[in-house]
């Protein structure tokens, strides 16, 4: 793996580290404080580019590579993780599932506009009764003539509220498990589709995050993403790519946590000098300093193996398993540097370690990423 970054890759990290420090940075406190990211960041990330990164140029996308989508995601996750799982979410892991698994009638129905920013996807998978043990959902399709007929519930959606269209996953016949499981692309204004904002998170208050009921929702056949009773495989594969995706995330939070620390250590005096002075202050900075490089290559690795067509699911989730921990410890960290003045709001110390906190939950926990390891490795499946 060369770790010298392209003229590309260099250009748009740069245009992504300037976009954030413009226009996340100076809100994500506000926004979070609200409830609410301004809803304008959609058409900006849009028109930037960054919600059609890994998308051909053929369907309005960027054709970007992996490791500059990493790069892309790290700095808006360094900026606001609310802000950064919007584009995790559409891209990631609905319009690229698009491109990989859609009828060129789809693509061309969805992917123009979700690269444009015009329109957003959101991520259904996870029900109130199912969550790691997601090929058990238990939400129906059921085949009436040239449409299916859909009815469950969803829970945890991140984009929920604010998507156009939901790659929603239910189960079109009886056999056991994940081989019932169909993927379907569901507009999300759709008669008997309705959505609730989940309010009250730890973390991540700007993101839209969203319960959604389906009550006899009708889609045309021709709505189905991939082969029928293959929606799982859809999924996983989304999860996959995603999960890299979310460790670069989390490497944004600790890099942020890093700023963060360095900067009030210098500033901050107590026994006649800077805070920075003292060696176990030091400590803390270098434990977030290794988390976020290590954190970074294991990143960079899974997005170099994705883009030379490598396999590539247990490095991306390695990736994901270590640097949402990473996160979480480096937010941690920069929390005790700041001593009391982390506990409350003007500094960001606090909102990196809530934000940084469903990193270890979501797309998969860290007991699930360990199982996934652990399987690749031993050949023996403990699920
Ligand atoms: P459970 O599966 O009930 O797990 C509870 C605990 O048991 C965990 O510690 C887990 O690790 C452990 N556990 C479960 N099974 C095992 C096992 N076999 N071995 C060992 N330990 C086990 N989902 C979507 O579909 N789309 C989204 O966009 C989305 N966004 C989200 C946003 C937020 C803010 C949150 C909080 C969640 C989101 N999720 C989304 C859901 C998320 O993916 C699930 O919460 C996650 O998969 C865990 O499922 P669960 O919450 O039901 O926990």
């Amino acid at each position: 793996m060369n770790l010298e970054l392209s003229e590309e890759q260099t250009a748009v990290r740069r245009l992504a580290r300037e976009f954030a420090e413009r226009e996340i940075t100076p809100y994500a406190a506000e926004w979070d404080r609200a409830e609410s990211v301004d809803r304008s960041i959609v058409k900006k990330l849009g028109d930037l580019g960054f919600l059609g990164l890994t998308v051909p140029e053929q369907y309005g996308g960027s054709g970007g590579d992996h490791l500059a989508y990493a790069l892309v995601t790290e700095e808006l996750g360094r900026g606001d993780s609310a802000v950064r799982g919007i584009v995790s979410v559409s891209l990631g892991l609905v319009a690229k599932t698009v491109a990989a698994w859609g009828t060129e009638e789809q693509k061309q129905a969805w992917l123009p506009r979700l690269c444009s920013g015009d329109a957003l996807g959101c991520f259904g998978l996870t029900e109130p009764g199912t969550g790691s043990d997601a090929g058990n959902l238990t939400t129906r399709a059921t085949r009436e003539g040239h449409a299916y007929v859909l009815s469950g519930s969803k829970m945890f959606i991140t984009n929920g509220t604010w998507a156009d269209v939901v790659l929603l996953f239910a189960r079109t016949n009886d056999e056991p498990g994940h081989r019932g499981v169909s993927a379907f692309l569901v507009p999300a204004d759709s008669p008997g589709l309705t959505r609730r904002e989940i309010h009250g998170k730890l973390g991540l208050r700007g993101q839209a995050t969203a319960e959604l009921a389906l009550d006899g929702v009708r889609v045309p056949a021709s709505a189905m993403l991939g082969p029928e009773g293959k929606g799982f495989s859809v999924a996983m594969s989304a999860l996959a790519k995603g999960r890299m995706s979310v460790a670069a995330g989390c490497v944004g939070i600790a890099q942020a946590a890093l700023d963060a620390a360095v900067g009030y250590a210098a500033q901050r005096e107590q026994f006649g000098k800077p805070i920075a002075q003292h060696q176990l202050v030091q400590e803390l900075i270098a434990d977030i300093s290794v988390d976020v490089d290590a954190a970074r290559l294991l990143t960079w690795r899974a997005a170099d193996l994705i883009d030379r067509g490598q396999p590539f699911a247990t490095e991306a989730s390695t990736a994901k398993l270590f640097a949402s921990e990473a996160a979480v410890r480096a937010a941690s960290n920069a929390l005790q540097v700041h001593g009391g003045y982390g506990y409350i709001d003007e500094y960001p110390a606090g909102k990196l370690l809530r934000d940084a906190r469903v990193m270890t939950l979501y797309e998969g926990t860290s007991q699930i990423q360990k199982l996934l390891i652990g399987r690749a490795r031993t050949g023996v499946s403990a699920f």
